[in-house]
């Protein structure tokens, strides 16, 4: 087995283009083989043991290897390994997961349809609101607005709203009608001088413009996510949440918040939008909902919009939207096990706790030679390095620096995500504080690594 594996590492058979990562220097490096995980910890097929910054992909809450997903899974197998959703069918782990999930949401968000990963859900919100629009007399009123530098996804409706190039070159996207808004992320996008409240201010006033030269009766829905996650980690600006959401009630827009990577605790609270004080009438969750130990999403919505759907599949007959495996048993019998242990060890609260250590513990950063801006809340960061600190000029050729600064870290045993220039750090959410300072004693070594390569490269 060992020596298959090692044959693996030296070819390329097994190495996977990704949207985020710096192909040249994966593409050296080989891809690592994880065989194992367990708590906070997986190790690869050299037996080499790593702490998992990253939770999997943003979504390992409950940690890895967690008995009583392996036993929920088992049972459910057992007992109902599947059944449709569609044609009048339901199953119980689906039925309770549904109410689980509206008893945890805010209150105004009380239905639940499910799908298997963030993309689907995605693409579902977009035919949703069509959908909803059509039954409302104003087929016009289809455009969506999201920013640049947004992730949700890569199917083709949810790719189209994904503002990332990377993502959209090549596949002919964006193919929906949809408006990329500037990011909300200050040390990148403000002017020179601009506060952070002008900086909130300016894009509000671009928002605002922007509905007004497309025609308001254009735009059905604006979509975000609270925190920037897959983009490179980006906290909003103060007060620009409360801001897109007065906007969206002053011109009938929906407010779709995609908290596919901030729901269930990730930034302390239990959802991103009650982070930052918004009332989403759409709400995307995935990753964290099952632990990623099963693919599945849920979109939330109110009862008003759904009640205009299920008006509208009554007039038309059907309801023609929906997968074969959504809403699958098992996926939603982990989900439903995952929650209880989420509440039961009190997850939220522990990333609520650990907020202060993490975020200062990583701003400590702020002080390194190669490091621009650490920023992040919960248990989500990013660390975006930079070539020279004043003028925040970036290290070329871009992405490479941060492609190094994770090699680094996997050597010290640790798992992070280089994005474009930024690091990201999003552990699991049964992280301790013995861990956390694991963390960042393994990311202060991979750092100063990284700062003498590139001096080593005349980069710096
Ligand atoms: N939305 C957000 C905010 C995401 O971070 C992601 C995945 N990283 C998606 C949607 C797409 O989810 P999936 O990869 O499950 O399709």
């Amino acid at each position: 087995m060992s020596s298959r594996l090692n044959s693996l590492h030296e070819t390329d058979i097994a190495y996977q283009i990704h949207p985020y990562t710096n192909a040249r220097v994966h593409e050296q490096q080989g891809p690592t083989i994880i065989t194992k995980g367990e708590g906070a910890y997986v190790y690869d097929s050299e037996g080499k043991k790593y702490l998992e910054g990253l939770a999997g992909l943003w979504s390992v809450a409950v940690g890895f290897s967690q008995p009583r997903l392996v036993e929920a899974a088992t049972k459910q197998m057992a007992e109902l390994p599947y059944i449709q959703n569609f044609a009048h069918k339901a199953h119980v782990p689906g039925i309770l997961l549904a109410e689980k999930l509206v008893e945890m949401a805010p209150d105004h968000l009380t239905k639940v349809f499910f799908t298997n990963s963030g993309s689907e859900a995605n693409d579902t919100v977009v035919k949703f609101v069509w959908f909803v629009n059509n039954m409302l007399g104003r087929p016009e009123k289809k455009k969506f607005l999201a920013r640049n530098k947004a992730y949700h996804g890569i199917t083709v409706a949810s790719g189209s709203l994904t503002g990332l190039p990377g993502n959209q070159k090549g596949f002919d996207l964006p193919a929906i009608p949809v408006v990329h808004l500037t990011c909300p992320h200050h040390y990148r996008w403000a002017e020179e001088g601009e506060t952070e409240a002008d900086f909130t201010a300016r894009l509000l006033k671009e928002a605002e413009e922007t509905i007004l030269s497309e025609g308001p009766e254009t735009i059905a829905a604006f979509i975000g996510e609270p925190v920037m996650g897959a983009g490179g980690v980006m906290t909003p600006p103060e007060g620009y949440w409360p801001g897109i959401e007065a906007l969206c009630r002053k011109y009938d827009i929906l407010l779709v918040s995609d908290e596919v990577i901030n729901g269930f605790g990730r930034t302390g609270k239990p959802f991103g939008c009650q982070r930052y004080g918004f009332k989403p009438d759409i709400m995307v969750t995935s990753k964290q909902l099952t632990s990623s130990y099963m693919p599945l999403a849920a979109i939330l919505v109110t009862d008003e919009f759904y009640q205009t759907m299920a008006d509208y599949t009554a007039e038309l007959g059907t309801l023609g939207h929906g997968f074969t495996a959504g809403g699958h048993p098992v996926a939603c019998a982990v989900g439903l096990e995952n929650l209880k242990i989420i509440e039961e060890l009190d997850l939220m609260g522990n990333a609520a706790r650990l907020e202060e250590k993490f975020q200062t513990g990583l701003r400590q950063f702020s002080d390194h030679p190669i490091v621009g801006e650490v920023r992040g809340v919960g248990l989500i960061a990013g660390v975006e390095l930079v070539r020279n600190k004043a003028t925040k000029e970036s290290f070329q050729p871009g992405g490479k620096i941060t492609a190094m600064a994770v090699k680094f870290a996997a050597e010290e045993g640790l798992i992070v995500r280089n994005i474009y220039e930024s690091i990201g750090i999003c552990p699991p959410m049964i992280i301790t504080e013995e861990q956390v300072d694991e963390l960042l004693v393994k990311l202060g070594a991979a750092l100063d690594k990284t700062m003498e390569w590139a001096k080593s490269e005349g980069l710096m």
